[in-house]
């Protein structure tokens, strides 16, 4: 089989996935956009069809269709709204860690909830000290009898405060004086005392998805609400993240290609001297170059994808796809954007709002400068 070959379920998941996005999710994006809200009877639906669940064991709700099965999700769901994709990213993260980490009781209360779309989950680990610096944080969870106490705040959750948003995994100090041995992860309620999150802000990527603070106030969580061991939590988060990063490469690849879609559909009819503006090599070659590079990052996913599916190392791997897709996605938006010459600077066409939501995936779970800190590490081995 070749690595880009689909087998049945697939094909009849991008098919079913592809009908919802041309049908259901690119006609509502305009209206949402235009009024900078959060598209909650879309996502509902959007889960209640399935597909928030797609890659996790059937067993808890969800699809069995692992992280090759997600990966086609991202793809297409960015093909039609890259914003959209990432309140699926957004809420693979926490399942991510239910699901490799999780004990049985959690994954019927929390994953399975999140599979059959009954709530969508937020991830807790960036906080004011420095994002790329996971190890850095000073939220703390102290044990008290059979319960932790948590205090202590987190940035940019993406999906925390959205009409289904159902809880959090929040990564917190449990022993500092173990240093990156004394973080562990913990699910946090929506509703729980304590718990409450910030304003959502306007972004200039994933507009439809918000990202907000999460406010931890002597929140009291049951001992059972620990993902995994005490101890294992930087562990857990970066393995996640590592996961989460060929999902981040697989919206980029269908960024560019919407991208390169929009630049097609303006460019072959715009006739300037005399022929269609495609036909200018100054403007065809440079789009040459993201076909070609379109291709690789399409490898690339397909190849990070069975590697975590067949539990062979991936790390970096995922990194590599995350910070070639990312930086393709840009270079995609802005040359798409340049096709449209002046058009391309306003909002009325969407090739206009491409750039900002690819300049999101340079940075968010990893920026690109930590994707190289991960990769040159190979180079001391
Ligand atoms: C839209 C959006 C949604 C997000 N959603 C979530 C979420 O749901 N949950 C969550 O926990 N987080 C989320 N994040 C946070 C994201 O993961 C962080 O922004 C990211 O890890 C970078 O952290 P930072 O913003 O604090 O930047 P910093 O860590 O302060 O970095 C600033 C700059 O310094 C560079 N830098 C840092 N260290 C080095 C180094 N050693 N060498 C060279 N350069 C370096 C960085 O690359 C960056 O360019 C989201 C971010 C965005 C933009």
């Amino acid at each position: 089989m070749i690595l880009t070959d689909l087998n049945d379920d697939e094909r009849m998941l991008s098919d079913a996935l592809s009908r919802f996005a041309e049908q259901e999710l690119a006609p509502a994006m305009p209206g949402h956009l235009e009024r900078h809200e959060f598209p909650a009877e879309l996502v509902r639906t959007f889960g209640e069809m399935g597909y928030m669940g797609t890659s996790y064991d059937p067993d808890y709700g969800g699809g069995g269709l692992g992280t090759r099965g997600a990966a086609i999700v991202a793809e297409i769901l960015a093909r039609t709204e890259p914003s959209f994709a990432a309140i699926f990213l957004c809420n693979s993260a926490p399942c991510s860690l239910i699901s490799r980490y999780g004990s049985d009781e959690q994954k019927r209360l929390w994953l399975q909830a999140a599979n059959e779309g009954r709530m969508v989950a937020s991830f807790g680990v960036t906080e004011p000290h420095g994002g790329s610096d996971v190890a850095n944080i000073k939220t703390t969870a102290v044990q008290d009898g059979d319960d932790y106490i948590i205090n202590g705040m987190k940035l940019f959750s993406t999906n925390a405060g959205t009409p289904t948003h159902g809880f959090s995994t929040v990564v917190a100090i449990t022993d500092p004086d173990k240093g990156a041995k004394g973080l562990s992860s913990f699910i946090v309620p929506v509703g729980t005392k304590g718990f409450s999150v910030g304003k959502r802000a306007s972004k200039i990527g994933w507009r439809f998805a918000d990202s907000v603070e999460l406010y931890f106030d002597n929140v009291r969580v049951p001992a059972g609400n620990m993902v995994g061991n005490r101890g294992d939590g930087l562990r857990q988060i970066l393995t996640v993240l590592s996961i989460g990063r060929v999902l981040m490469a697989a919206t980029a690849l269908g960024l560019s290609r919407r991208a390169m879609d929009l630049a097609k559909a303006y460019g072959k009819d715009r006739k300037l001297f005399g022929k269609s503006i495609l036909e200018h090599q100054g403007l065809a070659f440079p789009l040459a170059d993201i076909l070609t590079k379109i291709h690789a990052a399409e490898l690339m996913v397909r190849h990070c994808a069975c590697l975590i599916d067949a539990n062979r190392p991936f790390r970096n791997e995922t990194s590599m796809a995350k910070l070639f897709a990312s930086e393709l996605a840009v270079e995609a938006a802005l040359k798409a954007i340049q096709v449209h010459g002046a058009y391309g600077i306003f909002e009325e066409y969407p090739v206009s709002g491409l750039l900002g939501e690819a300049k999101v995936l340079e940075i968010a779970e990893g920026t690109s400068e930590i994707q190289r800190l991960i990769i040159s590490r190979e180079l001391m081995d």
